[in-house]
């Protein structure tokens, strides 16, 4: 005898897959709604926002592993950038034919622009109960962690990765089990982080 309880349909795990794909699509397509005054391509705002997050200058070859882009792909965007006068080339310290990539002024101006999150997004993510955002993020970091240890995904800067982070140290019912010992403070699921500037990786 079937089990009358069970609901007949698709595997939950391919509804999520789809809705993910969706959520997908919306993100992108509001980074093309986006391109601001300097009209910039999805992966020319991702460079700026990468190097407006970096504590400081970057190879060009760190933005191509970061963004696990191709190097003709970053070497033209960043060319863009330049023209834009958005990017511009300091000397690297570590080697001296070698040079990093930092923001102008201007650039910095437009990195402040790209990290204000747009009021579609926004809003959407505020009809989130506070218990149902706090779930999602455990999920959404759990699964990035899976798809960077099978190399599909680039490394995100994230708690999870990072030496920093202790899961679990502190009494579940506080609501802050997990501690950063960068800060030395406690937090919660609703506060894991996807992209640290502090995160250090875990050996
Ligand atoms: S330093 Fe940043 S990434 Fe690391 S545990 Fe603390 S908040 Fe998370």
């Amino acid at each position: 005898m079937p089990d009358e309880t069970e609901v007949p349909g698709p595997p939950p795990a391919s509804q999520l897959l789809i809705g993910l794909a969706r959520l997908g699509q919306a993100v992108r397509m509001d980074a093309r709604r986006n391109a601001g005054p300097h009209t910039l391509s999805p992966l020319q705002a991702d460079i700026v926002a990468l190097l407006g997050d970096s504590r400081a200058p970057l190879r060009q070859g760190e933005i191509v592993e970061t963004l696990a882009s191709t190097a003709p792909t970053v070497s033209d965007a960043v060319k863009a950038l330049r023209r834009k006068e958005l990017v511009e080339t300091t000397p690297d310290p570590a080697d001296a034919r070698a040079l990093r990539l930092a923001l102008t002024a201007a650039g910095r101006t437009e990195a402040a622009r790209l990290s204000e999150v747009s009021r579609t997004l926004e809003g959407a993510v505020a009809a989130l109960a506070p218990e149902d955002l706090a779930a999602m993020l455990r999920g959404t970091v759990t699964l990035m962690r899976e798809l960077q240890d099978r190399r599909a995904i680039p490394i995100s800067r994230m708690c999870l990765t990072c030496r920093f982070f202790v899961p679990d140290a502190h009494p579940a019912g506080t609501g802050r089990p997990h501690h950063c010992a960068f800060v030395d403070a406690p937090f919660g699921d609703a506060e894991l982080r996807v992209a640290c500037p502090d995160h250090e990786a875990r050996d």
